[in-house]
């Protein structure tokens, strides 16, 4: 898009956030839908680190907690912190062959890619070589300093070997740049640059007969990128001083390049779950014992930074959470939900189970054990009963262009909504000691 065509669209954006107040008469499904098209909209560039992404949102969330009433711990409900990122705020281009790819749906840039330019030859490391000791050697021995190597792992199925294949991303033939071939384009992000360029590429696409790459990019290392989390809650009747917490994360993989990962299902999704049940707990304060305390995270997508940050900030302790919901990814539910958790605190899992199947609202309650994959682990790890919930089924786009919000279909998130608003709401009738 062009640059007065995009600042035409960002007033237009900027004028539909604010018309549209997500939370007027529509139910809550048509609400979430709302908040995932702003949230996953162009205007907001995935919410990452190029062209003020993550502020966008940031300042979104604040005007939506402000409009719920919720209150902030200190003056404002922003934790400020940061961290380095690697971004790519300028369009780049590959050429496989002289024939431009296509960013996003032929290939990903890997993260810790440095700028890199030129045309260099491509060199294939396949099954064939890699069976074969003599090969093997053979293959070492050459430079490949202006070269990449196309790791082909195809046909390999076995756990170990697979664990080779692994190994070679981290570029043992020294070599310009490893072109990895794939199934699926999952993007990251990172928080240093390498000495060489990664992309991973389908194997379908034209990736697969390269014997030349063409490659202008270029990266720039922010070494302080300033976020913050946003944290507000409404104030329990008996015992405010003790919390019953929902949180989710609201950062994403950003823009890179000419395109941006618009994350609808992760996590756009789950700040719309986010939002629901704050506005949800906002109009029935009147019956809450405890406080409920909502906290829209950032920095998830580079290790968890945000929630990290948050435990070891806590503005209130963390001993007064009794108990803590993070939701990441929240747009199916086809196939149900998972728990995150749900075998450490059994009694707990027990009651969600209970409420529905006596509501007959999802079709599986699955239980899983202990992970380190969302905002609930540092927590977690500080002894806050916790569940991540994600809900399963439905679409597979994940952490890749095609995480838009036309496609969220958001199946069962009323489901979802009930079965928490009932847990929590049982918890919150509960006297702890
Ligand atoms: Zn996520």
């Amino acid at each position: 898009m062009k640059k007065t065509a995009l600042s035409v669209f960002c007033i237009l954006m900027t004028w539909v956030t604010n018309a549209q107040s997500d939370f007027s008469d529509l139910n809550v499904v048509a609400q979430a839908h709302r908040i995932v098209d702003t949230l996953a909209s162009p205007y907001m560039c995935g919410r990452g680190y190029v062209d003020n992404g993550n502020l966008k949102a940031a300042t979104y969330l604040n005007n939506k907690f402000k409009k719920l009433g919720l209150i902030p711990f200190g003056k404002s409900y922003e934790q400020k912190f940061e961290y380095p990122v690697n971004t790519y705020p300028t369009a780049y281009s590959v050429k496989i062959n002289d024939e431009l790819a296509k960013p996003g749906a032929d290939y990903i840039v890997i993260p810790s890619t440095p700028t890199t330019n030129g045309t260099f030859s491509v060199v294939r490391f396949d099954r064939s070589i890699l069976s074969d000791t003599m090969k093997v050697k053979e293959f070492f021995t050459h430079d490949y300093t202006n070269s990449f190597v196309m790791i082909d792992d195809s046909g390999a199925t076995e756990k170990k070997e697979k664990e080779i294949w692994e190994s070679l991303k981290s570029n043992p033939f020294k070599a310009k740049g490893i072109i990895y071939l794939c199934d699926k384009l999952t993007e990251e992000t990172s928080e240093t640059v390498a000495d060489y360029a990664t992309l991973n590429a389908l194997r379908n696409s034209p990736f697969r007969y390269a014997t030349s790459i063409s490659i202008d990019i270029k990266n720039k290392l922010i070494a302080s990128f300033p976020t913050q989390n946003l944290i507000g809650y409404i104030k329990g009747k008996v015992q405010p001083d003790s919390f019953i917490v929902f949180t989710a994360h609201y950062d994403h993989l950003g823009k890179m390049g000419s395109i941006y990962f618009p994350g609808a299902n992760d996590n756009a999704s789950g700040i719309a779950m986010l939002l629901s049940l704050a506005r949800y707990y906002a109009e029935h304060s009147d019956s809450l014992r405890y406080s409920v305390a909502f906290m829209a995270f950032s920095g998830e997508e580079i290790a968890l930074l945000g929630s990290k940050y948050y435990t070891e900030h806590p503005p209130f302790p963390l001993s007064k959470i009794r108990f803590l919901i993070n939701m990441d990814i929240m747009g199916t539910g086809d196939e149900g939900i998972t728990v995150v958790n749900g075998t450490i605190y059994d009694g707990a899992f027990k009651d969600l189970v209970k409420i529905n199947d006596s509501q007959h609202l999802l079709k599986t309650v699955k239980l899983r054990g202990e992970t380190a994959n969302s905002d609930h682990y540092f927590f977690y790890k500080n002894h806050v009963p916790d569940f991540f919930i994600y809900t399963m089924g439905g679409i597979k786009a994940y952490h890749d262009i095609f995480d838009r919000r036309e496609t969220l279909p958001l199946t069962k998130f009323d489901e979802v909504y009930k079965l928490l608003i009932q847990f929590t709401s049982d918890i919150n009738q509960r006297k702890f000691k």
